[in-house]
C-alpha cells in the first residue's frame, strides 16, 4: 500500500479496488493507494497497464457496466456503489478532473472564460464578480479579463490546460484528479502545467507515462504493471533506486536529453482477461524463474516481486 505522508490523513484512499470492464478485462486488482493532502501522488507506467482506469474510477468516470469493488473514499466519503448524486455532490467540491486534451474538454464554440465559469454553473451558482479572472490568474495566466474573452483555439496547449485546472480547481478541492495532463505538451510547457497543477494546493493524483517530468513535481509514485501497483514509494527512492524489473526497464526505455539511445522495453503487457497464474511480468522479465510463471507476487514493503 502506499503510505502518505507522516501525520497527514489521506484525502483520497483506496482499498482492495478492483475494476473488471463489461468485456471480462480485469482492469484494476486489489489496488490500496493513498493520497495526502497537498501531495501529489504519480501513477506510472506503458499505456494499458491500468493507471488511467484507476484514477478514473475515483471520479466515476468508467464506460457503462463496467465493475468496480473494494472501497475508493473521497475525503471520507465512498465513491464505489455511490448514485449520481452523491458523485454529483462530490465532483467540483470535492474532488476535481482534468483530463489529457484541454482542446476536447472546451467547447470551440465557447470563450475560455465561458468553459472555467462553467465550474460555479455545474453546481448551479453564478461565478463570484472576478472569480473566473482570479482562478485564471492562479494559474499564472496573464491578463485573464483579456484572455478569457478568447476562443480555444487562440490558447496554446499549455495555457489552454492551466485554464482547465483552474477550472477543476475552482472550488479548493482537496483532491485533483489529473490524467495524463501534459501529454500533447513540449518539455516546458509540461512543466508550468504541473507547477500549476501544484500551486493548487490540491493532493493530487497523476497519470502519466512521463517518468522526467514526475520525477520534478511528484512526491511518491507508484508504478502500474497490468492492473497492480508493483513497486511504490517516495519519487526519488523509485527513479533512483528502482527495486521491480518492470521499474528498471520503464527507466531504461526513457529518453533523457544528452543521454544514449533508450531501450525499448520488450513484448507487450498481458491482456486485462489474462487470469493466468504467476507473476504478469514473468514473459518479459529477465529475471524470471521457474516460481515466477507459477506463483503471482503480491505487494509487500511496497514492492510485488519475488526477488528482492
Ligand atoms: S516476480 Fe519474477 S517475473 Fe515478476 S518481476 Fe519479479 S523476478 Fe520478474
Amino acid at each position: 500500500m502506499t503510505d502518505p505522508a507522516p501525520g497527514s490523513s489521506p484525502v483520497l484512499s483506496y482499498r482492495g479496488v478492483d475494476v473488471t470492464y463489461p468485456g471480462g478485462g480485469h482492469a484494476a486488482r486489489g489496488i490500496d493507494l493513498d493520497v495526502a493532502a497537498g501531495e501529489c501522488l504519480a501513477l506510472v507506467g506503458e499505456s494499458g497497464c491500468g493507471k488511467t482506469t484507476i484514477a478514473r474510477a475515483a471520479v466515476g468516470l468508467l464506460p457503462p457496466g463496467t465493475r468496480v469493488s473494494g472501497s475508493i473514499r473521497v475525503r471520507g466519503v465512498e465513491v464505489v456503489g455511490a448514485g449520481p448524486r452523491t458523485l454529483r455532490a462530490l465532483r467540483g467540491r470535492a474532488i476535481g478532473y482534468v483530463g489529457q486534451d484541454p482542446y476536447a474538454a472546451c467547447n470551440p464554440l465557447h470563450r475560455v472564460g465561458g468553459h472555467v465559469a462553467e465550474a460555479w454553473r455545474a453546481l448551479a451558482l453564478r461565478p463570484p464578480p472576478g472569480g473566473v479572472g482570479s482562478a485564471l490568474a492562479a494559474l499564472g495566466i496573464a491578463d485573464p479579463a483579456v484572455t478569457a474573452r478568447r476562443h480555444p483555439h487562440e490558447w496554446s496547449g499549455g495555457m489552454l490546460q492551466r485554464a482547465t485546472i483552474a477550472a477543476a480547481a475552482a472550488h479548493d478541492p482537496p483532491v485533483i484528479v489529473a490524467d495524463e495532463p501534459t501529454t500533447a505538451l513540449d518539455a516546458d510547457r509540461a512543466d508550468g502545467v504541473l507547477a500549476g497543477l501544484r500551486a493548487t494546493g490540491a493532493g493530487v493524483l497523476l497519470v502519466s507515462h512521463d517518468l522526467l517530468a514526475v520525477a520534478g513535481h511528484a512526491d511518491r509514485v507508484a508504478v502500474c504493471y497490468a492492473g497492480r501497483v508493483v513497486e511504490t514509494g517516495p519519487t526519488a527512492d523509485v527513479l533512483d533506486r528502482p527495486r521491480h524489473p518492470y521499474t528498471r526497464a520503464l527507466l531504461a526505455a526513457t529518453p533523457r536529453p544528452g543521454a544514449g539511445l533508450p531501450e525499448p522495453l520488450p513484448g507487450t503487457p498481458p491482456p486485462p482477461t489474462d487470469t493466468g497464474p504467476g507473476c504478469p511480468f514473468a514473459q518479459r522479465c529477465p529475471e524470471a524463474d521457474a516460481d515466477c510463471h507459477t506463483l503471482a507476487p503480491g505487494l509487500e514493503d511496497d514492492l510485488a516481486c519475488h526477488h528482492r
